[in-house]
């Protein structure tokens, strides 16, 4: 569905422009000692924290009530003196979030707890609502109110609304009315609980540690723990989780799933599996296809690391160019100092990448990256390696030009700052300086993750989003915001 462009802007980029996330969701259930709930939360959590660096928290409960901690920083930073205040629990759920704009505030972090007629509740969320902004007003014009400016407090606050009709069917009665992504980990003070919007934008599986069992944004967070993958929840799943073992309730149909794409062209990492895709592999494919596609003369291939690694390596397996490392990339550049500002973003690229002098000087080289979102990292690399004594830069990018802003949980800027919302293919290589440059279409991408248990959202290539936002807005207007139906 394709918003029209007044719309887009005047009604849902303003909101947007606030809320803009990526974050990770973790959650434990244990029935043993194996772990303490809280260490294997913050060991899951650190391997979760590529989606997410400016918060992190976790809340454990012990059945008596629940504790939590969070903060802005790395969950190294967060957790640093104050994991043991956590300890002794049977459940616990964590978070990490990055924010882009306005609030990145400490009352911002989640997970979220809230006290409600049944006891504690508290949630962790990654996703965006679509309906958020009209859901809150509504509430916020009944006397309701509100602590932070996340979504997941209005997931939260109609679930307690909800809650005299049991929780399941508060949190089936939630998922009713909120539109767009999200992936939850809810934990009560006896059972932890897994969501996934109905079109499972956002990812989340379930894994398992003996006898106990896990919920993460990846599957990547069960190997810190050495837990086992089970499976994917499903679009519109809800997984309650208790002293019973697990039981699942099919809350919502999930006819049109719509899995974020991006979360295999960049977001997730490499040794993750999502929706019976290795991330890895998919990320390979996109090499392998564009060297079919666009072919080069060229010495040597590198990636722009480290996201684009696996899809240099399947270029470089394609092409029998030989895959050389063309850029030292130092770890230690979080993404928080490159964000402020356009100057200080530039800056950033040329301390968080430098060329490898001695490996490209007098080379033809072929570039992959896996996306080009501003424009600001190709034209900063392209240049540095031509300083460095490069022939020529190709620059092969494994997805298509990002059009569109997402509105469903990854970080992309306003259209206006998207270079390929404004610029054709050509004029986009004049301004990176490349000799060639060649993105990936819509359907070979597709072709990556063909074999997926689903279908894909594509939105931010080709604008057609798997929520019709005009629509739900219109539709959240009338919505009922009593129990009674
Ligand atoms: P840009 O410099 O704005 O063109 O951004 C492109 C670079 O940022 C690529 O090297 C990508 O790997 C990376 N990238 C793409 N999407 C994101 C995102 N949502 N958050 C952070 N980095 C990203």
């Amino acid at each position: 569905m394709r918003l029209s462009k007044e719309y887009a802007y005047e009604r849902i980029k303003p909101a947007d422009d606030v809320m803009h996330e990526e974050c990770g969701v973790f959650g434990i259930y244990m029935n043993d000692k194996t772990y303490d709930p809280a260490e294997a939360a913050y060991l899951g959590l650190y391997a979760l924290q590529h989606r997410g660096q400016e918060s992190a928290g976790i809340a454990v409960a012990d059945g008596s009530g629940i504790r939590v901690h969070k903060g802005m920083g790395l969950c190294a930073e967060v957790f640093r003196n104050s994991l043991g205040s956590l300890s002794g629990g049977h459940i616990a759920i964590g978070h990490v979030r990055y924010s882009t704009c306005g609030d990145s505030a400490v009352e911002n972090c989640q997970p979220i707890v809230l006290s409600y007629r049944k006891g504690k509740l508290a949630m962790a969320h990654n996703g965006n609502l679509v309906n958020c902004e009209i859901l809150r007003n509504r509430l916020v014009d009944e006397g309701m109110i509100f602590q932070t400016t996340l979504d997941t407090e209005v997931m939260a606050a109609l679930i307690a609304r909800f809650s005299k009709l049991g929780l399941i069917d508060a949190i089936t009665r939630m998922m009713k009315m909120v539109r767009g992504a999200y992936a939850l980990t809810i934990m009560t003070e006896d059972a932890l609980i897994g969501v996934r919007d109905p079109r499972g934008v956002r990812p989340l599986a379930l894994g398992k540690l003996d006898d106990n069992y896990v919920l993460a944004s990846e599957s990547c967070a069960f190997d810190a723990i050495d837990a086992e993958f089970v499976r994917d929840i499903r679009p519109g799943e809800i997984v309650v989780i208790g002293k019973d073992g697990l039981k699942s309730f099919q809350a919502q149909a999930s006819r049109e799933t719509a899995l974020c794409i991006f979360e295999y062209v960049y977001f997730a990492r490499p040794d993750s599996d999502i929706d019976g895709i290795s991330v890895y592999r998919s990320r390979e494919a996109m090499g392998i296809r564009l060297a079919k596609a666009y072919p080069v003369c060229a010495d040597l291939v590198g990636g722009v690391p480290d996201s684009a690694t696996p899809a240099a390596t399947g270029y470089a397996a394609q092409s029998g160019i030989p895959f050389a490392k063309l850029l030292a990339k130092n770890r230690y550049v979080g993404r928080t100092f490159i964000q402020p500002s356009q100057s200080l973003r530039e800056r950033g690229v040329k301390l968080k990448l430098n060329a490898m002098k001695r490996i490209v000087h007098g080379k033809k080289l072929v570039l992959v990256d896996d996306s080009i979102v501003r424009g600001t990292t190709s034209k900063k690399i392209v240049e540095m390696l031509k300083l460095a004594g490069a022939r020529e830069v190709h620059m092969r990018i494994s997805s298509p030009p990002v059009k569109f802003p997402c509105y469903f949980g990854i970080d992309t800027p306003s259209h206006e700052e998207l270079i390929g919302a404004k610029k054709s293919v050509e004029e986009i290589r004049r301004v990176i300086g490349a000799d060639s440059l060649n993105y990936l279409t819509v359907e070979d991408l597709l072709k990556t993750v063909e074999g997926a248990g689903c279908n894909f959202c594509v939105g931010c290539f080709s604008g057609e989003y798997p929520v019709d936002i005009e629509k739900a807005n219109k539709e959240t207007e009338s919505m009922k915001l009593s129990a009674e139906e």
